[in-house]
């Protein structure tokens, strides 16, 4: 497995606007498939242990998929049922566009499997899928409406999140899972209302750090509201900023400090 690379990229100073990361190629590449998917899956079992840290369980709930490189119709996803802060990547199971697992011990959340499998489905670009009850983030969802651009952090999903408003209860059947898809568009982020939020990516890392920061941006609307009138960034500056700090590129990037901080807390995370 080669490590990204960064190449120098042209001076940031000539074009304010240009993307921080223009000169990144953060998709790492690899030799064989199976190295690939090994990376997919570390990357996935540490956004689980990271979620752990975070608190964003609730019980048995939420779940982070990540497409397999090579059977493009299965995702690798938690089992049902075990603690976000225990999973090793040989405890991932793989689910095929069916619901059954062909690869794992352990059940698959019918949950999951019917957002997660409608969102890999209709995004062929998304490689994973992150959603989980955090507390800031089912708060926020209970308001029925898109966060604000409040901080150069919530830029990120400035224009570029949903709000799927029409809670019916537990999604349990795939149709259900085809409307939060519909509603996501080609968009990073929906809000599920009255259940909270799920995020996609190009990658495990850009899909988890994009949970992780919303799940903070919808805390710091909540703070601010809560303590008074906050003043939103204007439309221009946030469509500006969205583009320094929206990019798939940033999403990888930003992940990697967390991801190096928990490889090293939890290093058994990869058996
Ligand atoms: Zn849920």
């Amino acid at each position: 497995m080669s490590e990204p690379s960064v190449e120098p990229s042209a001076d940031p100073q000539a074009d304010p606007q240009a993307d921080p990361l223009a000169g990144v190629s953060y998709l790492p590449s690899f030799a064989t498939v199976e190295e690939e998917r090994r990376h997919r899956k570390e990357r996935l079992a540490a956004s689980f242990r990271l979620f752990g840290r975070f608190g964003f369980d609730e019980g048995v709930a939420g779940h982070i998929t990540a497409r397999d490189p090579e059977r493009l119709d299965c995702f690798w996803v938690n089992p049902f049922g075990m603690s976000f802060s225990h999973i090793r990547v040989s405890d991932l199971i793989l689910v095929d566009d069916t619901g059954a697992v062909v690869e794992g011990d352990g059940i698959v959340n019918t949950a999951a499997f019917a957002i997660h499998s409608q969102v890999h489905a209709a995004r062929p670009d998304v490689i994973a899928a992150a959603h989980a009850h955090s507390i800031y983030g089912k708060s926020w969802s209970a308001l029925g409406r898109l966060l604000d651009p409040l901080t150069q952090d919530a830029c990120a999903f400035y224009g570029d999140h949903a709000l799927f408003d029409d809670y019916t209860g537990v999604v349990l059947d795939p149709e259900e899972g085809k409307r939060i898809s519909h509603a996501l568009g080609d968009r990073k982020a929906v809000i599920l209302r009255n259940h909270g939020l799920l995020t996609v990516g190009h990658t495990v890392d850009e899909a988890a750090f994009w949970f992780i920061t919303m799940e903070r941006s919808c805390q710091a609307q909540l703070l601010a509201m809560a303590a008074g009138d906050p003043i939103p960034i204007d439309d221009e500056t946030a469509r500006l900023t969205a583009g320094q700090v929206g990019t798939p590129g940033i999403g990888w990037f930003s992940f990697q400090p967390l991801f190096e901080q928990i490889i090293r807390a939890e290093p058994d995370l990869v058996e």
